[in-house]
């Protein structure tokens, strides 16, 4: 069952962050209140306890702290997604594009096993340029991604129908228009 603690009540928007115009949708404040930081991540994992999930993937920076407690929860492995040259191993990249220009995320060559279970976490899904190419990336390393978790969608920027395209299906948290 769902928790009844309201999380969107916790997310904290920041008009005209980092640029105008938009509205940064900050977790921090949720991450800081303990109940709801502990219902969010029971939420996120719930649709996978009864799946076969071997490891967790997540995004730099936030889809770490989620991404850590979904896999401790899951008494699973994590693998960190990264920026291009921040992983000290050999590793593959896969690049997207942004509004201007295009960044690169990059996974250790040998972090998952040809057929591993693998759930994507990351805080935040919008335009779904990121978790495409992370999920591009993690079937690189050929891992069967069994499905993506974020805390917050923004829905009409059309990520979550990126990742239906590729076979992966979306399980998010909250809302906002
Ligand atoms: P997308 O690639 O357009 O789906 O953007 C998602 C990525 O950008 C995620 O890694 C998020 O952490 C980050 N992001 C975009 N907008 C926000 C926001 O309003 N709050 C927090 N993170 C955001």
């Amino acid at each position: 069952m769902p928790s009844d603690i309201d999380l969107k009540g916790l997310v904290r928007t920041i008009p005209d962050y980092p640029k105008p115009g938009i509205m940064f949708r900050d977790i921090t404040t949720l991450l800081g209140h303990a109940a709801g930081f502990r219902a969010c991540v029971e939420d996120l994992v719930r649709p996978f306890q009864d799946q076969r999930v071997e490891s967790v993937a997540g995004v730099e920076a936030r889809g770490f702290i989620l991404g850590g407690a979904a896999a401790d929860r899951l008494r699973c492995g994590f693998v960190p997604i990264r920026k291009k040259g921040k992983l000290p191993h050999k590793a593959i990249g896969q690049d997207y594009e942004l509004e201007y220009g295009i960044d690169v995320i990059e996974v250790h060559e040998d972090a998952l096993s040809p057929g591993e279970p693998v759930l994507l976490v990351d805080d935040l899904i919008a335009t779904g340029g990121t978790a495409v190419a992370a999920v591009k990336l993690l079937r690189r390393l050929r891992a069967e991604v069994v499905g993506a978790a974020f805390v917050i969608d923004l829905p009409d920027l059309g990520g979550c129908a990126r990742l239906a395209e590729l076979g992966v299906e979306c399980h998010t948290l909250i809302s906002f228009e």
